[in-house]
């Protein structure tokens, strides 16, 4: 059974047949799947799809492109969300440099108290860095108190920051990209990183791997990331399966 760790199942385009999906995962082999909020509104959604299905589980968190709508209240009301017991992380939090949606000084101050928050309650954080891996290692290096622990999703830098990411104590995942056949430094990294520190997902309804490239995307195809790393490893689909789930449950704490 495969853990998709990482999809946005509250995203509008889930809304004609949201139920009809989360309920025929496990036949097509999706054992369960972590839904983080973006912003407020969709962390509030992502709780509340969590409490409605036993297989899907939520994090709450403001994503750096809604940085700059965070106000003084916000934190807070996170904060009253993590204590039920289906928020197993805050997330997804992190810098997004590539689209730039949020000034950059708003985005790093805004990542910075949500790890803060992370601590605090004592939950993993799931971290997007885009175009910006320096200034999230730094951040991420300066809150490491040797408590902090979380995954690098959808990952896309080189293996050498992959390999100062797992140092620092967090996992990486990988999401469709690694999939694609021009993918050359994912392939190299799911090669590089040990398979008990590797996490997969979907990160859909975005990023849809092969052979499915250009439809929407469903947690039932991390199965293709799956089978794209036991390929990549020359391992089995099911060790890779196996190890993932273990991985995602270790870290989030799944029953
Ligand atoms: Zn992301
Ligand atoms: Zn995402």
């Amino acid at each position: 059974m495969l853990v998709d760790s990482h999809a946005h199942l509250d995203d509008g385009r889930f809304d004609r047949d949201r139920d009809k999906l989360i309920k025929s995962l496990k036949e097509f082999g999706v054992d369960l799947v972590i839904n983080p909020g973006a912003d407020l509104n969709s962390s509030i959604k992502a709780v509340s799809i969590s409490e409605e299905y036993d297989n899907i589980y939520a994090a709450v968190g403001v994503h750096p492109h809604s940085a700059k709508e965070m106000d003084e209240y916000t934190i807070d009301i996170l904060k009253s969300f993590t204590n039920r017991r289906k928020v197993v992380a805050i997330g997804e939090i992190g810098l997004d440099y590539y689209y730039d949606n949020s000034p950059r000084d708003i985005q790093r101050e805004k990542f910075i108290e949500q790890l803060n928050l992370a601590k605090e309650v004592k939950l993993p954080v799931i971290i997007h860095s885009r175009d910006a891996n320096k200034d999230t290692f730094d951040i991420l290096k300066e809150a490491q108190d040797g408590t902090l622990r979380g995954v690098m999703h959808c990952y896309s830098g080189s293996v050498e920051m992959a390999m100062e990411y797992l140092k620092l104590g967090f996992y990486i995942s990988l999401a469709g990209p690694v999939t694609f056949k021009n993918a050359r430094v994912a392939k190299e990294v799911a090669k590089a990183v040990p398979l008990d520190k590797l996490l997969i997902e979907t990160d859909a309804p975005y990023l849809t791997p092969e052979p499915y490239r250009g439809k929407r995307n469903e947690p039932i195809y991390v199965r293709y990331v799956a089978g794209t790393i036991a390929e990549l490893k020359g391992i089995s689909f099911e060790e890779v399966a196996k190890q993932t789930s273990q991985n995602a449950k270790r870290l989030f704490n799944l029953v």
